[in-house]
């Protein structure tokens, strides 16, 4: 039985006051929905804060990036001991803006998903494919192409402590979610390529989360279909309510 997780990627946003205000209510909610893991992806400068507000708590926390390297002269970038520092329990890696406007390969996403499980932290690996990728017909080709770098570098032992997030990109921050159908289909054709690699692996138990504009008005739809195991939650994730309402409708 795998535990729905609702995890929420406050990219670029906050600020001391508004996440102390936004931790407390989702704290205040979480208890009323014991069944459904929950987790919040501050900017890294806020780990401390969300480290102090959620210790203690059943809620988990992590970053929205991860740099390959242990240490050394990377200007800019936060090395995995430092997230153990902050006692993170997940990385998101390979986000479509970080593949698209930071230039990150399916190659250098591959080694930040093993610089995260090789201390401990989960990995939360995005996958997806582009509006034109969609409508040329070669989304299986894309994820399957994503998901092979990591198969690549790690073997598929690699995904047994770490969760996998289908991201059409054309769905994310626009408005757009693509159907339950839509959503099921790949998230099926992506457990089936776990399964596929290695016929001992348990594909089943691996965790695969929808992200593209989920809101509480779409949420208990996706969140039905047999292989949709959770949400990345963009937009939403700001607003407690929202993000409360799209756990509760994992129910
Ligand atoms: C995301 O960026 O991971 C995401 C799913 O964003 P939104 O929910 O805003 O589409």
């Amino acid at each position: 039985m795998r535990c729905k997780l609702i995890a929420g990627n406050w990219k670029m946003n906050g600020s001391v006051e508004c996440i102390r205000g936004l931790l407390e209510e989702i704290r205040k909610g979480a208890v009323t929905i014991p069944s459904v893991e929950l987790a919040v992806f501050p900017p890294f400068v806020y780990l401390g804060l969300v480290e102090q507000q959620l210790s203690g708590t059943a809620i988990s926390w992590g970053t929205q990036n991860i740099s390959e390297y242990a240490s050394g002269p990377y200007t800019g970038e936060v090395a995995g001991q430092m997230l153990r520092d902050f006692n993170c329990q997940y990385a998101i890696v390979g986000h479509s803006e970080r593949r698209a406007l930071y230039g990150e390969s399916d190659q250098i996403v591959a080694r930040k998903f093993a610089a995260a499980l090789e201390l401990g932290i989960k990995p939360i690996l995005c996958v997806g494919e582009t509006l034109e990728e969609r409508e040329e017909g070669v989304t299986e080709r894309v994820i399957e192409r994503q998901i092979r770098a990591v198969l690549d570098l790690g073997g598929i032992g690699s995904f047994s402590d770490a969760v996998i997030a289908y991201e059409p990109v054309w769905a994310i921050g626009t408005g757009k979610t693509a159907t339950s159908e839509q959503a099921q289909e790949v998230h099926s054709f992506i457990r089936s390529k776990l399964a596929v690699h290695d016929m001992m692996f348990p594909a089943d138990q691996v965790r695969i989360l929808y992200g593209g504009s989920m809101k509480p008005a779409n949420a208990r739809e996706l969140l039905a279909m047999p292989d949709v195991d959770g949400g990345l939650i963009g937009g939403a994730s700001l607003e407690a309510k929202e993000f409360l309402a799209i756990a509760k409708a994992c129910g």
